[in-house]
């Protein structure tokens, strides 16, 4: 994407602070709804596409999917990515699982259990962040989306028609409404004056890239050991994204491992399942929690995306979170465009929060009951969550409505998931 020089004030329907995956996402929607749209990054747009960025790559839900096939990028998506036909989770023993084959508790999700809903279609799509991203910024350009990358923002000050959006560089913008998708550390957030509720899981995600020696077969595994979980998710060319969960103090040494040491360990852990794997691309670690921002909106500001709420990756769903922020963001400022209303008042802005309210919620408190479940090593609790585990196979209704759920199918949805055009 090209990068632009502001003016010094510019007028936009919305300015979206953040192209990350939720930033983005909203802006091609709004843009492509005839919105005047400005996204504004701290970051060089072109930085994030480089393998040595960012190593994680995102599980996309079947109903992203179609937001993403309403917004007309889900077949550039389709060309790079990796269809996940099913998932596969699996009580793992540690330190080597090595040689053994899988529990009998193990719970599998398979595509076609939910086939008549969504057509048959994967459960979802392995994209790595890189090639999202550069997806992305041709379609935000090609949409005429103005980019101001790399761009700090400061601060936005709401004002009775307009909110100003403040660079560091002293420079400003104005818009009907300013968007914080400026990620979990989000400084709008905190300028605006929200607070957020939450707590630190003392874990630390170590996302990396593995060659596998055999085919994954588009199957996703998440095998839990106590206290720690490793999923590893399919990529294209016999690739797959591990994402590697342990306390702390274990996943700073996993990060500071050689790459020999660190395959040796992995591979204990993969077993005859899909080791040996090897290592094709640099580590990265991230801290773990769970936070959400006791309010979505504030004056002419709506939050998306892990400025929002940020949840632990086990269930893979944060990003899936984001996009349908941004599905219903931009359904609710669409409409009230179409109708001649002011989109950055409370009276717009308040549709959105109360819309996504309970999804979000329900979410975190889902993933987090899961987090405590899946990372406990108590005996008894160990005992009852493998006999739920393996009698959830059976429990097909169970089964269907949670993979429903993660499909981004439950609740009022937003025209965009139900890939709907604004
Ligand atoms: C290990 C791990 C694995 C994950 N795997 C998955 C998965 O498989 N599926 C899934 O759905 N989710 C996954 N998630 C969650 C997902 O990473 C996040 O939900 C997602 O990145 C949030 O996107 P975002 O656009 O809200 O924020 P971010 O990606 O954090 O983007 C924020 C952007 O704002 C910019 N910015 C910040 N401050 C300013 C400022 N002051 N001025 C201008 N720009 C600013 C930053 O440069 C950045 O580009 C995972 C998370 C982790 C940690």
């Amino acid at each position: 994407m090209s990068l632009v020089t502001p003016e010094p004030t510019v007028n936009f329907d919305a300015a979206i602070v953040g192209a990350g995956p939720a930033g983005a996402v909203l802006a091609l929607a709004l843009a492509r709804a005839g919105l005047s749209v400005a996204i504004l990054d701290a970051e060089p747009l072109d930085t994030r596409l480089a393998e040595t960025f960012d190593g994680r790559a995102w599980a996309i839900a079947h109903g992203n999917m179609l937001q993403l096939r309403a917004l007309g990028v889900a077949e550039a998506l389709e060309a790079d990515g990796q269809a996940v036909s099913a998932i596969v989770v699996t009580e793992g023993e540690r330190p080597s699982a090595a040689g053994r084959s899988p529990r009998p508790g193990f719970l599998r999700f398979d595509a076609a259990e939910i086939g008549d809903e969504t057509g048959g279609a994967p459960v979802a799509l392995m994209v790595e962040n890189r090639r999202f991203r550069a997806t992305m910024n041709q379609a935000l350009e090609a949409a005429g989306v103005t980019a101001f990358a790399p761009a700090q923002v400061e601060a936005v000050e709401p004002g009775p028609a307009s909110a100003r959006v403040k660079l560091t560089n002293g420079r400003e913008l104005t818009a009907r409404v300013a968007v914080a998708a400026d990620g979990k550390a989000s400084r709008l957030r905190t300028a605006a004056g929200i607070g957020v509720n939450g707590w630190s899981y003392g874990q630390m995600g170590v996302v990396g890239t593995v060659a596998l020696s055999a085919p994954h077969g588009g199957v996703a595994h998440e095998f839990f050991m106590a206290g720690s979980a490793l999923a590893v998710l399919p990529l294209t060319e016999q690739r797959a994204s591990l994402v590697w969960v342990e306390p702390k103090a274990r996943g700073e040494a996993l990060l500071a491992a050689s790459p020999e040491a660190f395959e040796a360990h992995l591979n204990r852990r993969l077993g005859e399942t899909l080791g040996p794997a090897r290592l094709v691309a640099p580590r990265f670690g991230y801290p773990l929690g769970l936070q959400i921002a006791e309010q979505m909106t504030s004056d002419r500001l709506a939050l998306v995306g892990d400025a929002a709420h940020s949840i632990h990756p086990i269930a893979g769903q944060g990003l899936n979170l984001g996009m349908k922020d941004a599905a219903a963001l931009a359904e609710v400022l669409s409409d009230a465009k179409r109708c001649g209303e002011d989109i950055g008042s409370t009276v717009v802005l308040d549709r959105y929060a109360r819309w996504r309210r309970m999804d979000r919620a329900a979410f975190a408190w889902a993933t987090d009951f899961f987090v405590r479940v899946y990372g406990s090593d108590t005996p008894l609790l160990k005992v009852a969550r493998n006999a739920v585990t393996g009698a959830m196979n059976r429990m097909t209704p169970v089964k269907r409505f949670m993979m429903l759920e993660a499909a981004g199918f439950a609740g009022d949805t937003p025209r965009l998931l139900r890939g709907e055009a604004l």
